[in-house]
C-alpha cells in the first residue's frame, strides 16, 4: 500500500488529565445509619419524607362528626342492636373503656372541597384498640388494629361529592394482644384499661411519598443485610444515598425523581403484580396468612370479632392486590363467621370460589395434638373436613398447625386417613435445646404412614414480609440437598390481622431486587399452599424421613397447667364415647328412637374447640377458662339428658343402689369384663360378661378367694392384702408392694411410692407454658401426716392420709385395695383431694419401682411411644417431661409397672423412678391457674410380662368404670333382653391388642344426617378399631345386626374396600398401630 502519511494520535477520552476535586468512599456505617433518618419520626419528621406523606387533612366538625353509644356490662351487641340506641356526641381525645367493653361510633364524614379531587382519600381512625368499620346499613367492611397499625380505610369514590356520609365504627376495648398492663403481654389482663381515640380524620395521601417510603425501606434493608463483600450491597447503599440526595422537602416532583432512582435497583415493574410475571424460577413462595388464636390473651367471644375484622381486610386487599393468596385454617372460625357475619362470609366464599382465599388445615381448630384422645383427633378432621366440603365444595389437602406445641406420633396416619398428604408447622424452631435438622421431609407415623412436612425456614407464621424474611427463607433452609424451595407465611397474626398493604408492597420490591439485581432468593406470590406442596410431592421420594413424634423441646408445662380443663376434656371424651355406643345400639334396636346427632355435633364442636392450642394446654387468660367451664357444663348437661332418654328406650334406669337381681352394670368397653361394682354404700356385686349390659351376681367373700384384708402393723402403718397383692402403707406412702403370684417386690428397698414431691417452678419466661429442666434440682419431699383406716368392707379396704403442703395447701389421699377377681390383674387405687394455693410450685407424685429399662412407654393416641429414661444425649435429656394419656409404663423383660390416671397428661421416668405430674401454679397469663380443689385418681398396676393388653385394658377400665343401672328383672328386663348378646363384638385371634374404640352411626345416614352432605340410604354403623401394642393384629368382628355390606373406610367415612362378611362375621387384620374404620351397612 504505502503513500499514506501517518496521522498523529489525538487523545479520544474526555477523562480529565487532572483530578478536579477529592472524592471519598461512602463510609459504610454512617451512610447506612443515615437511611432510616430519611423516614424516621421524632426530630426529623418535619424535614424528611414523612412531612410529605399527606396532601391535606380534614379533622373535626363539619368534616368528621362523632357520636357514641357505650354497650353496657361488657356486652358485644350486634350492629342492629347497637344502632337502635341513642348516640351521644363525642370527639377525638375522649377516653373509652374499661377493658373488654364495646363502644359504637356513628361517624359522619364530609370531604372538603379542596380534597375532593386528590388521588387517594382515606379515613385514619386510631382508637388505640381494635375496631371494625360498618356501612350505614350494617355491612362490616374492614377491621382496624389501632396504635398506628392498620388505621386506614380508603373512602369510597361516592364520598367525594361534598355531602355528608355516615359510617359506624365498632370499638373493642382491647389491643391485638388483649389487655395486659405495661409491656409484658402475657401478664394477666388489666380489667381497667381505657383507650383514647387519638385520631379520626380524612387524609389525602400522597401515593408517591408512600411508595417511596417502601422503596427506600427495602433498598435500605439490602444495604444493611446483604453481605458487605457483595456488589449488590454496595449498590443498594449508593442508591439509598442518591435517593436521599434527590429529595427536596415540599417539592412533589422530587418524589418522582427519587422513585426513578429507586427503580434502577428495584426494576420498573414493582408498582403492580406484573413484577411476578418475569417467568424466572422462584424459590420462595409467599402465602398470606392470619393466625387467630381461638382464645388466648382474649376470650373466645372476642375471637369471633377478630375473625370478621381480619378476613374482611383480606377480601378488601385481594381486590387491590391481585397477587395476594390467603390461607386460613380452623373450620370453627368459618362457622362463627357464617353465623354472625353472613355478609363477610359471602365475601369470603366468593374469594374461595375465585381461588384466592384458601381454607386450609382440614381440622375444626388448630388443636393441641399431645392431649386429645385418638378419637378427638379423628373428630377434629371429621368436623373440619365436613365443614369445608359442605360449605366450599372441597376438602383440604394440607394439615396446618404452625403454632401447636409438639406433634404426636400418629398424626401422619390420621392425616392420610382424612384425605391429607401434607403438613405444615414451624413451632419446633422454638426448641431451646436441640435444633430440628430438617425443613422439608417425610414424617412417618407409628404405623409407617407418611406425610410431607414443611417447616418454613423463615421460622415464623407471622412474617412481616421483611427483606430478612425472604433472605432467611434460603439461608436457614436445612434441606437444600433435596429441595431449595420454601414457603413464606406472612401476615400479622396470633391476635389476627393478616397481611397488610405494606407487606404486599415490600414483597413486590423483594421480587424486583431478585430479578433486577439478584442475590436475594426469588420470592413469588400468586400460588397457593397446595401448589407449593404439589411440586414437593413430585420429588418426595428423595426427602429424608423422620419417624415418630415431633417432640417440642419447650412448653412442657402445658401437659399439666389448668388441670380442671384437662379433667373436663378427659371426662367429655369418655362420656361421648359411652353415649355414642349406647345410642347407636338404641337407635338400631328401636327405630322410633332418634340418634341425637344434633346434640352430638354440638357437644363435639365444643370439645374440639376447647382442644384449641392455647385452651387445653392451659396458656390462656382466666376469661377463656370461664368460657370453657361453661362449655363443659353444657356438654355434661346435654350428656345427662341423652343418657336419660336412651335409658328409657332401653328400659333401664340410672340408680345409686340396686339389688343383685335388678341391677345391671353398664359396660362400654369391648372385651369380656369382670369386676366389682358398688350396689350400695357398703356392698358390691360382681359384674361379668360381654356387651353393654352385664348381669350382676352376689359378691361372696369366699368366692374365687376375692377377700381383701386390712391389718395394722403399728401406729400409722397398715398392710392391705388380697390374693394377688400385699401393700404396706406408712405415712401415706407405699413402702412395699409385693406381687404374690410373680413373687416379687416392686418397691426398691428403703424407697417409697406414692411420695408427693414439690418443685420450684420458675421457667425462663412463659410461665403457664414452660417448666424448665432446672426445676428438677429443687425437689422437696412432702412429709405425710398419720395414716388411718378409711374403709374396711368385705370387698374393699382403704386408708386415708393428710399431707400438708404449706399453711394454705394440703392433700387428702385415699389408698385403696379391692378384692381381687380371678383372671383380672389387681392394682392399688389412689384418689386424692388437693387443696392447692401455691405460687410457682409444681406438685408431682413419685413411684420408684424395681424395674430397669432405658426406655419407658407412654400411651398416645391409638398406640404408645417409647421415650428414654436416661440423659445420654441432649435429645434424650430434652424429654425430661413428656406427655402420656391413660397410662405410663416401665417394663423390663418379663415384668413391669404401669401408672394409670384419670385426668393427667404430664409424666417423667428417670432411671427407675416414675413420676406423675399433678398441679402447677403459674401466675401468667391466668393469675389463678389451678388454684382451688382438685380430685385426682391414679393407680399402680404391676403386671407380668412386658407392656401388654393388661395395661391397655386396665387403663381403659380405670377411665370407664362400670355404671350401675337397674331394670326390673335385671338384664332380662331391659330392651336388650335376656341374652343381652352384644350387638357388636370384637374377638382377637391371638394377642388381644385390638381395641374397638368407637361405635357410632354413619354421619350421613338418612335418619341421622343434618343435611350438610348428601344422605346415604338406610342405616349404617361406623366402628373404629386399632392395634394398641404395635404388632400385626388379627381378630374377628361378630355382629347381631342385620349387616348387608361391610367396607373399610377412612376417617371421613368414605367407603374404600369392601370386606367379606359371612354369618355376621368379618375378619380384621391390621398392621402394627394401624387405625381402621369399618362401615357396616344395615338392612
Ligand atoms: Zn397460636
Amino acid at each position: 500500500m504505502g503513500g499514506e502519511t501517518p496521522t498523529q494520535k489525538k487523545p479520544t477520552s474526555d477523562y480529565p488529565a487532572l483530578a478536579p476535586k477529592p472524592v471519598g468512599q461512602l463510609i459504610s456505617g454512617i451512610y447506612k445509619d443515615r437511611i432510616s433518618q430519611f423516614y424516621a419520626g421524632g426530630q426529623w419528621e418535619h424535614a424528611n419524607l414523612r412531612a410529605m406523606m399527606n396532601e391535606g387533612v380534614a379533622a373535626g366538625k363539619p368534616y368528621v362528626q362523632l357520636w357514641v353509644w357505650d354497650a353496657p356490662n361488657l356486652t358485644r351487641p350486634t350492629f342492629k342492636e347497637a344502632v337502635s340506641h341513642d348516640f351521644k356526641e363525642t370527639s377525638v381525645g375522649e377516653w373509652f373503656g374499661p377493658s373488654w367493653s364495646t363502644h359504637w361510633f356513628k361517624v359522619v364524614l364530609k370531604v372538603p372541597k379542596d380534597l375532593q379531587d386528590k388521588r387517594l382519600l382515606e379515613l385514619h381512625w386510631d382508637g388505640n384498640n381494635e375496631g371494625m368499620i360498618w356501612t350505614e346499613d350494617g355491612q362490616p367492611l374492614q377491621g382496624l388494629t389501632g396504635g398506628g397499625e392498620r388505621v386506614e380505610w380508603i373512602l369510597p369514590e361516592s364520598f367525594r361529592d361534598g355531602k355528608e356520609h355516615t359510617i359506624y365504627v365498632e370499638m373493642a376495648c382491647n389491643g391485638m394482644f388483649g389487655n395486659a398492663p405495661g409491656g409484658d403481654s402475657i401478664q394477666p389482663p388489666d380489667p381497667n384499661k381505657y383507650f383514647q381515640l387519638s385520631k379520626a380524620e380524612i387524609v389525602a395521601v400522597n401515593p408517591d411519598a408512600r411508595q417511596l417510603y417502601i422503596d427506600i425501606w427495602i433498598i435500605g434493608d439490602a444495604a444493611r443485610e446483604f453481605p458487605s463483600d457483595s456488589w449488590e450491597q454496595h449498590r443498594a447503599l449508593k442508591t439509598c444515598n442518591d435517593i436521599i440526595g434527590a429529595f427536596e422537602l415540599g417539592n412533589k416532583d422530587s418524589l418522582k425523581t427519587c422513585r426513578r432512582i429507586a427503580e434502577e435497583y428495584l426494576g420498573s415493574n414493582i408498582n403492580s403484580a406484573k413484577v411476578y410475571d418475569s417467568g424466572k424460577e422462584p424459590l420462595v413462595f409467599g402465602v398470606g396468612h392470619c393466625h387467630i388464636d381461638s382464645c388466648w390473651l382474649w376470650p373466645f367471644a372476642e375471637t369471633k370479632r377478630k375473625v370478621a375484622r381480619s378476613w374482611s381486610n383480606q377480601c378488601d386487599l385481594m381486590d387491590r392486590y391481585p397477587e395476594l393468596h390467603f390461607a386460613c385454617s380452623q373450620a370453627q372460625q368459618y362457622k362463627w363467621l357464617k353465623e354472625l357475619y353472613p355478609y363477610v362470609f359471602d365475601r369470603v366464599k366468593e374469594k374461595v370460589k375465585k381461588g384466592r382465599f384458601h381454607p386450609i388445615g382440614g381440622s375444626w381448630v388448630e388443636h393441641d395434638t399431645n392431649m386429645p384422645s385418638g378419637e378427638s383427633l379423628v373428630r377434629q378432621f371429621l368436623y373440619g373436613q365436613r365443614f369445608y366440603e359442605s360449605n366450599f365444595g372441597d376438602r383440604c389437602q394440607t394439615f396446618w398447625l404452625p403454632d401447636t406445641f409438639g406433634y404426636s406420633s400418629q398424626l401422619p396416619q390420621l392425616c392420610r386417613l382424612a384425605g391429607m398428604t401434607r403438613f405444615l408447622t414451624q413451632k419446633l424452631s422454638w426448641n431451646n435445646i436441640n435444633k430440628f435438622p430438617h425443613t422439608t421431609f417425610n414424617w412417618v407415623a407409628l404405623d409407617g404412614s407418611q406425610v410431607i412436612c414443611h417447616m418454613p425456614p423463615s421460622e415464623t407464621y407471622t412474617a412481616e414480609a421483611h427483606f430478612g424474611d425472604v433472605k432467611r427463607s434460603m439461608s436457614q433452609h436445612k434441606s437444600l440437598d433435596q429441595d431449595s424451595t420454601s414457603l413464606l407465611v406472612f401476615g400479622k397474626g396470633d391476635g389476627g390481622g393478616g397481611p397488610t398493604w405494606q407487606h404486599l408492597e415490600k414483597l413486590r420490591r423483594c421480587r424486583g431486587i431478585s430479578d433486577n439485581v439478584g442475590l436475594l432468593p426469588r420470592v413469588h406470590l400468586g400460588n397457593s399452599v397446595d401448589d407449593f406442596f404439589d411440586k414437593l410431592e413430585r420429588k418426595a421420594e428423595s426427602f429424608v424421613t423422620w419417624y415418630g413424634e415431633l417432640y417440642f423441646e419447650l412448653h412442657r408445662g402445658t401437659y399439666t397447667t389448668q388441670a380442671n380443663n384437662k379433667f373436663n376434656n378427659r371426662k367429655a371424651e369418655v362420656v361421648l364415647r359411652d353415649l355414642e355406643l349406647i345410642t347407636t345400639i338404641a337407635s338400631i334396636k328401636d327405630k322410633s328412637y332418634k340418634y341425637p346427632k344434633k346434640e352430638f355435633d354440638e357437644m363435639w364442636e365444643l370439645v374440639l374447640l376447647c382442644q384449641f392450642h392455647d385452651c387445653l394446654p392451659g396458656s390462656s387468660i382466666a376469661m377463656a377458662y370461664d368460657e370453657s367451664n361453661a362449655f363443659y357444663a353444657q356438654i355434661f348437661k346435654t350428656a345427662k339428658s341423652i343418657l336419660k332418654d336412651v335409658c328409657k328406650v332401653l328400659r333401664v334406669s340410672e340408680v345409686k343402689s340396686a339389688t343383685v337381681e335388678d341391677g345391671i352394670a353398664l359396660n362400654t368397653l369391648p372385651w369380656h369384663r369382670k369386676g366389682l361394682i358398688d350396689i350400695s354404700e357398703t356392698e358390691a356385686a360382681v359384674a361379668c360378661g360381654d356387651g353393654p349390659f352385664l348381669q350382676l351376681r352376689t359378691f361372696k367373700a369366699s368366692e374365687e378367694s376375692p377377700e381383701v384384708s386390712l391389718r395394722k402393723l403399728a401406729d400409722g402403718v397398715f398392710v392391705l392384702e388380697n390374693s394377688q397383692l400385699k401393700v404396706e402403707v406408712k405415712a401415706g406412702c407405699v413402702t412395699s408392694l409385693y406381687d404374690k403370684s410373680a413373687q416379687r417386690e416392686i418397691i426398691p428397698k428403703g424407697q417409697m411410692a406414692n411420695q408427693y414431691v414439690v418443685f420450684d417452678d420458675k421457667p425462663l419466661y412463659w410461665q403457664a407454658w414452660d417448666v424448665e429442666v432446672y426445676h428438677l434440682d429443687t425437689r422437696k419431699e412432702l412429709p405425710c401426716g398419720e395414716t388411718t383406716v378409711h374403709e374396711e368392707l368385705k370387698h374393699r379396704v382403704s386408708v386415708i392420709t393428710k399431707t400438708r403442703i404449706s399453711d394454705k395447701s394440703s392433700i387428702e389421699t385415699i389408698i385403696t385395695l379391692s378384692a381381687s377377681i380371678q383372671g383380672e390383674q389387681s392394682y392399688v387405687d389412689v384418689s386424692s383431694k388437693v387443696e392447692w394455693h401455691e405460687t410457682m410450685k409444681f406438685l408431682k407424685v413419685e413411684f420408684p419401682v424395681d424395674i430397669r429399662n432405658t426406655e419407658a412407654n407412654y400411651e398416645t393416641q391409638f398406640g404408645y411411644v417409647k421415650r428414654p429414661t436416661h440423659y445420654n444425649t441432649s435429645w434424650d435429656m430434652a424429654k425430661f417431661e413428656v406427655c402420656c394419656h391413660k397410662y405410663a409404663d416401665l417394663s423390663e423383660n418379663g415384668y413391669g409397672v404401669s401408672i394409670l390416671n384419670d385426668s393427667k397428661y404430664g409424666f417423667a421416668t428417670v432411671g427407675s423412678l416414675m413420676r406423675l405430674s399433678l398441679l402447677r401454679a403459674p401466675k401468667a397469663p391466668d393469675a389463678h391457674a389451678d388454684m382451688g380443689t382438685h380430685h385426682i385418681r391414679w393407680a399402680i398396676l404391676p403386671h407380668q410380662g412386658y407392656l401388654g393388653p393388661t395395661t391397655v385394658r386396665k387403663a381403659y377400665e380405670f377411665n370407664y368404670p362400670l355404671k350401675l343401672l337397674s331394670a326390673s328383672g335385671g338384664v332380662a328386663g331391659s330392651a336388650l333382653g335376656a341374652a343381652a348378646e352384644p350387638p357388636v363384638r370384637l374377638t382377637a385371634d391371638s394377642n388381644p391388642s385390638l381395641v374397638l374404640d368407637t361405635v357410632k352411626r354413619g354421619e350421613d345416614d338418612e335418619d341421622v344426617s343434618r343435611g350438610e352432605l348428601p344422605k346415604n340410604k338406610g342405616r349404617s354403623v361406623v366402628l373404629r378399631i386399632y392395634d394398641s401394642l404395635g404388632g400385626r393384629a388379627r381378630g374377628t368382628v361378630a355382629t347381631t345386626w342385620d349387616v348387608t355390606k361391610v367396607s373399610k373406610a377412612n376417617l371421613l367415612e368414605d367407603e374404600l374396600d369392601e370386606v367379606v362378611i359371612q354369618d355376621g362375621k368379618f375378619d380384621i387384620d391390621l398392621r402394627p398401630f394401624e387405625v381402621a374404620t369399618y362401615k357396616l351397612q344395615l338392612a
